[in-house]
Parts: C-alpha cells; sequence; structure tokens
C-alpha cells in the first residue's frame, strides 16, 4: 500500500464527461489498496474566465477579492470529483483551503504554501476515504483567501506530497508527459522518459508550461520525484528526478519558447564607471528583474547603447523609471514588446563544445535575427522578433536530433 497524491489539470477536468473519467482513474488507484490525496485545478478555461469578468468590472480590481474570486473554480471542481467519487461508491471528500488549512505567505495573487495541517486528513485516509483537496491557494496568516500563481495547483501537489510524506506525486494531464518541445506545437517533438530536475526547471522557467516552474523547484529542493502522464492514455509518462546518471549522448534535452519578455534599449547613454548601476538601481528597488543585458563597445569612448530585457508585465514601469531616473541620461529609450524568447536546454550540453555556435548558426540559415543572448552551463536562450518564433522552435529542433 502507497500514500499518492493524484493531480489532475484543467483540461483533464474540462467537462462532466472528464470528471467522470477522473473519478474512474482514481477508483481503479484505490482499487489496488493505495491512500490517496486528489489534487485539482479549476476546469479547463475557468481561470481565464473569472479573471475576464474582474477585468471588466475594474482593471485595478481588488486583489483580497482576486483571490477569493480565482479559489472558486478549484474549489467547484473539488466538489465535482468528491460527488463523482461518491456515486461510483468510493467515500470521498473535499476540503477547502481553510478547513485544512493550507497556510500561505507572500502577496495576494502570487502567495506560497509553507504548510499545512495533516491530522483531519490523515485520520481520514486511514479510514479508506479518498481526500480531494482544490490547488492554486490557500489561506493567510490574517486569514485571507490566497493564490499561488498561475499553473499553481502543480505547485500545491508538490507541497503535499512533501508536507503529507506521499510515496509519489503523479500529475495527470493533457499530454502524455513531458516532450522535447509542446507537441502541440511541435508535432515531431519527442517523449522524454526520464529528465533531471534540473533540466526540468529551466525548460519550465523558460515557457514549457507542462510543469509550473515552482513546483519543480519545490520538488528539486526536496528530492520529491514527480511522474507526468496523460489522463487520457495508458501510455508510460515521464519522470522527473534526481538524476545523476544523465544519458550526455544528447547535447540538448528540448526546446522551449515564451512570449512574456519586453526588450528595452537606451541609446547614447554616457560610458563611464556606475552608469549601469545607475540604470538598474530603481528598477531593482521596483522588484523589476532584468533578465538579459547587452552593451555595445563605445565607438568615441563617450557614448553606448544599452539593451536589456525585463518580463513584459514590468514594461510601462520600467519605461517610467527610466525617464524619471535624473542619475543617468540617455538620448532615446526604445521599447520592443514583439519579441520572443527561445531556448534550448540540456545537461549534456556542460560535456559538449560548440553548442552556441551551433544554435546561432542555424537561426542564421533561416535568415532570423538575434536581439539579445543569454545563456548558463544547460542552456542557451535568444531574444527574436516574435513573427519568427515557430520557425526557431522548428528549426532548433530539428538541428539538434530531437525530431
Ligand atoms: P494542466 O491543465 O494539466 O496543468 P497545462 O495546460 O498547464 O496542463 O500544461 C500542459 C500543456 O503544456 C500541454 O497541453 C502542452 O501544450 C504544453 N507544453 C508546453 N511545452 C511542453 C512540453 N515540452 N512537453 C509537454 N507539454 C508541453
Ligand atoms: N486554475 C489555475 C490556473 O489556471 C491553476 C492551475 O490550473 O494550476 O492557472
Ligand atoms: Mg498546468
Amino acid at each position: 500500500m502507497a500514500k499518492k497524491v493524484m493531480k489532475f489539470g484543467g483540461t483533464s477536468l474540462g467537462s462532466v464527461e472528464r470528471i467522470l473519467h477522473a473519478a474512474n482513474i482514481i477508483k481503479k488507484e484505490q482499487g489496488q489498496g493505495h491512500q490517496l490525496i486528489v489534487v485539482v485545478s479549476a476546469m479547463a478555461g475557468k481561470t481565464n474566465e473569472l479573471i475576464g469578468h474582474s477585468n471588466l468590472i475594474s482593471k485595478k480590481f481588488n486583489k483580497r477579492e482576486l483571490d477569493v474570486l480565482l479559489a472558486s473554480g478549484e474549489q467547484a471542481s473539488s466538489a465535482l470529483i468528491s460527488g463523482a467519487l461518491n456515486d461510483i461508491g468510493i467515500k470521498s471528500k473535499s476540503w477547502l483551503n481553510w478547513q485544512i488549512p493550507i497556510l500561505t505567505e507572500g502577496e495576494h495573487n502570487n502567495a506560497r504554501i509553507v504548510n499545512m495541517n495533516v491530522n483531519d486528513i490523515n485520520n481520514y485516509l486511514s479510514q479508506g476515504g479518498v481526500a480531494v483537496i482544490p490547488g492554486f491557494q490557500g489561506i493567510s496568516k490574517s486569514g485571507d483567501i490566497t493564490s499561488i500563481g498561475r499553473g499553481g495547483s502543480d505547485a500545491t501537489a508538490v507541497a503535499i506530497a512533501k508536507i503529507f510524506n506521499t510515496d509519489s506525486c503523479e500529475i495527470y494531464t493533457d499530454v502524455d508527459g513531458v516532450y522535447s518541445s509542446d507537441p502541440n506545437k511541435v508535432p515531431v517533438a519527442k517523449k522524454i522518459n526520464k529528465i533531471s530536475y534540473e533540466e526540468m526547471l529551466e525548460l519550465s522557467s523558460l515557457g514549457a508550461k507542462v510543469m509550473q516552474s515552482s513546483a519543480v523547484q519545490t520538488a528539486m529542493m526536496y528530492d520529491i520525484p514527480l511522474n507526468v502522464k496523460s489522463t487520457f492514455t495508458n501510455r508510460d509518462g515521464t519522470k522527473i528526478f534526481n538524476q545523476e546518471n544523465i544519458d550526455y549522448t544528447k547535447t540538448v534535452t528540448g526546446v522551449a519558447y515564451s512570449k512574456d519578455d519586453a526588450k528595452i534599449t537606451l541609446i547614447g547613454v554616457e560610458d563611464k564607471p556606475g552608469v549601469a548601476a545607475d540604470i538598474f538601481e530603481p528598477l531593482s528597488k521596483n522588484q523589476i528583474n532584468v533578465d538579459m543585458v547587452i552593451q555595445n563597445i563605445s565607438a568615441d569612448g563617450k557614448e553606448t547603447d544599452l539593451t536589456f530585457t525585463i518580463k513584459r508585465n514590468d514594461k510601462e514601469q520600467a519605461v517610467s523609471l527610466i525617464k524619471n531616473n535624473t542619475k543617468m541620461k540617455c538620448k532615446n529609450i526604445q521599447m520592443d514588446d514583439k519579441v520572443s524568447k527561445i531556448s534550448i536546454v540540456g545537461a549534456g550540453m556542460v560535456a559538449t563544445p560548440g553548442v552556441t555556435y551551433k544554435m546561432f548558426r542555424s537561426l542564421a540559415e533561416e535568415k532570423i535575427n538575434i536581439l539579445a543572448i543569454s545563456t548558463s552551463e544547460i542552456k542557451v536562450s535568444v531574444i527574436i522578433n516574435e513573427n519568427n518564433t515557430m520557425e526557431a522552435v522548428r528549426k532548433l529542433h530539428k538541428t539538434f536530433n530531437l525530431d
């Protein structure tokens, strides 16, 4: 007998038929004698629909109320799954976040789970019941409902696996596992059977939304192996774990992309010590994260151009901070948000020289211009024009023998 977390994503619960289907998967697992904690997302599209309603009321909708609103999506799914289980003869009960409680810290709309009370649920499991818990939410110290960031039901599942010390954490989704690129956009992408936490963390942070990046980070920190598999097929999924014997025969494991960034260029910045610090100081004070930075070599020793990227959501604030920055001067500010970030990720890169060159050459063959670059040990990312996104992803997928 094992104690398991089974997390079902939004598409897996996207209709009444799908909810009944998920209930049958749970029934089968329970039939094997396992103790089950089921974590659910809101039905597909629900969270976006609720955000849409709040936006129509106000562009500055109260953040506390937004959390109350968004938490309702997962709460509805919990009751539906639990009701479906009861209907097919399985003892099951749903809990709301404050009934457990799931304690969170941090700001509204972006809190993180810090603890949970395990007693009631453990008692219920030992009486043979299936516990159903809403993902993506919790309650703050002051008693307010909080949500934990988009895709956050993955993080709830991992937190439960840790806090309840379960034997496994299974993520049921609408694809068979983690692929070398988004299988819905790159049909030739291949399923990855095993992947290390490090590679998965890079892929998730760089746009592969199949797993939420903070969930992967927690799993890596506490060494909680994850199994990503399909709700709709019986095929083996992807195991995400501490892979000590990484297969280095493949240089690149996957290609990811995102359209979350914006690029800012400051033209004619004075070229003297301390100027970069002066430019980035107000951004840092306002929690605006700078990702890539490129500074041209000054031709005349007096002025230079500086380009950097930030999250697209921060673009207006960033431009305004730069305009109002009295510590530095520049001739012109250009902002471009029609860009995308394309990344190749692979632990095998460490041992293979020339990967960066191969990536640049292959983009050049497609006449795709690179606007900014950043590298780490196991990834290379480039910023390009948004119109070239899928062309670049497909080309790199092929170049690195992933097709
Ligand atoms: P869920 O609702 O189950 O949490 P998500 O929509 O959050 O599911 O994530 C699954 C989706 O992630 C897939 O439908 C797929 O389009 C997308 N995806 C992006 N990159 C990848 C990848 N490398 N492997 C698998 N799926 C990916
Ligand atoms: N429903 C939330 C979202 O759409 C959380 C999740 O599905 O994981 O972001
Ligand atoms: Mg998800």
